[in-house]
């Protein structure tokens, strides 16, 4: 495959003007991949000018039912494309093939699908206000839209943000993570299979400072982002400037809350699956198991058992094996996670620290679960980004509630019960943005997002979209149609 770094800009691959570049690594073998530009200043003032200028000529008007043509023509693009995304999405990151097309590639389609249902049961962008008929509110786009993604869901997050700006009317310049920027370039290569108009959808490839100058351009009235807590701090206060429409999509330590009456077996399966899922490198994995006492030591034993259950293998080869992680960085702060949780007191039942017995090369990292993890070591409060299940005992519900609010972070919580009055108390006491009851998946178009350092906002479905327009509230106007698909 060649290996050329262009940017989509006004409807034309354009060589960067970037200066610097920064060099990646093939997650398996550690060997150079290739060396990626990143956008500089002149690049980002000329995608923002592109889509600054589309809005006005003739974007901002366009119908729901136009923009849904649009977006179907993009979910075709994508099918289209499955295998080659699964293989260019595992090559960046590392996720083994069948993992990548069974759930990378998918997640993104269904994310897709929500926004045509939730378009096609809210579309209506011009309604009237009940009794008063000379009274209408509009949903209208708020303009352009920065879209900044991370690299561990690489095409799901930008389905998500373009998805929604698209349908929101939104004029837009992607940024996605520099260190997947091949899956960045094949979806620009189904944005422009589409046939928008040029300038509608930009893409540029960057790293940090490109994200910075981008959410700095004074053209720019959204700003959705996903990633570390850390830069989202930096991106809300750039935002701040001309008090730009924010949405912050950030880090997680998603408590799975185990009570006696659960079964047992079913939760700790699923349990720590979900905490390995993508090798830990999921903002809501559920990295945090809380168990109540009476089931502890039953808990425990389960759980190392199935970590070591796990085989580590190369991505390219198919099978439900785990992969490395995505690079040299992750790989030294997971490693020193497992080995701070451990000196801090934490017993080590599966993995540890190291490399995986027969893998000299790559990133990998030992499926681990540190056990009697207590509530002041940094295991309990930060995300690790890796493979790493803490499990921590409680009482009882207050006990449990305490300890599942305890993080900085709020995204996401799972609770197995078998006394739905006990799940509802909890849901509603647990500070997340999404709560999974006994492996019940999200809805399709289901608003997703978090509380406290996870973030703003939300995305998916009609709240995703809503996430990128603007309220405008006419009185005077009821002869004029209400817009509906
Ligand atoms: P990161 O913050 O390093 O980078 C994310 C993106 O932001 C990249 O495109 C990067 O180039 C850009 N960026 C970095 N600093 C910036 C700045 N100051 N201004 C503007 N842009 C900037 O995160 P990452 O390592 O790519 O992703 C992992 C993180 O993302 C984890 O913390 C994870 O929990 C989080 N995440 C959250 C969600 C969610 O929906 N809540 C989903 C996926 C990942």
């Amino acid at each position: 495959m060649k290996r050329n770094f262009h940017h989509y800009v006004d409807g034309c691959w354009v060589a960067p003007e970037a200066a610097k570049t920064l060099e990646l690594l093939d997650p398996t073998t550690e060997l150079l991949r290739c060396h990626v530009p990143l956008a500089g200043a002149k690049d980002v003032a000329k995608a923002v000018e592109a889509a600054h200028l589309a809005l006005a000529q003739g974007w901002l008007e366009t119908s729901v039912s136009e923009r849904l043509s649009y977006l179907l023509r993009l979910i075709g693009k994508i099918k289209d494309r499955r295998d080659q995304f699964a293989h260019i999405i595992s090559e960046e990151m590392g996720a083994p093939i069948d993992f990548c097309k069974a759930h990378q590639v998918e997640a993104s389609l269904a994310h897709l699908q929500g926004f045509v249902a939730a378009m096609k049961v809210q579309g209506e962008i011009d309604t009237p206000i009940a009794d008063d008929p000379m009274h209408r509110v509009r949903y209208e786009p708020i303009g352009v839209a920065a879209l900044i993604t991370p690299w561990n869901w690489p095409l799901n997050q930008i389905a998500l943000k373009v998805g929604a700006a698209l349908m929101a009317g939104c004029t837009m310049v992607l940024k996605p993570s520099e260190l997947t920027p091949l899956t960045g370039r094949l979806f620009a290569q189904c944005m422009e299979a589409t046939g928008l108009p040029p300038g509608v959808f930009n893409f540029l490839i960057g790293g940090a400072e490109t994200g910075e100058l981008l959410t700095a351009h004074e053209q720019v009235s959204a700003i959705s982002f996903t990633g570390s807590t850390r830069a989202g701090q930096s991106v809300a206060a750039a935002a701040s400037v001309g008090f730009r429409r924010l949405t912050l999509e950030l880090g997680g330590k998603s408590p799975n809350l185990l009570f006696t009456d659960c079964d047992i077996a079913t939760a700790v399966r699923q349990g720590v699956a979900h905490c390995f899922r993508n090798a830990g490198q999921s903002c809501n994995a559920a990295s945090l198991m809380l168990v109540e006492d009476g089931i502890y030591d039953e808990v425990v034993t389960l759980a190392a058992e199935m970590a070591d259950t796990y085989r580590l293998d190369a991505p390219h080869k198919p099978g439900p094996h785990m992969g490395p992680l995505i690079n040299q960085a992750q790989f030294v702060r997971v490693q020193s996670s497992i080995e701070k949780a451990i000196e801090q007191g934490a017993r080590c039942v599966a993995g540890g620290p190291g490399r995986p017995d027969g893998l000299n090369e790559g990133y990998f990292v030992r499926p681990t679960v540190l056990v009697d993890v207590t509530p002041d070591m940094d295991v309990a409060r930060e995300e690790v980004f890796g493979p790493v299940l803490a499990i921590m005992p409680f009482q009882d519900l207050d006990d449990a509630v305490l300890k599942a609010n305890h993080s900085a972070y709020g995204l996401a919580a799972y609770i197995q019960t078998s006394d739905v009055h006990m799940a509802n108390k909890a849901a509603r006491r647990i500070n997340a943005g999404m709560i999974q009851v006994n492996g019940n998946s999200r809805a399709l178009g289901a608003p997703f997002g978090g509380t406290k350092s996870s973030g703003l906002g939300r995305e998916a479905g009609i709240w995703g979209i809503r996430a990128f327009q603007e309220l405008k509230s006419i009185s005077g106007l009821h002869s004029v149609e209400t817009r509906k698909l």
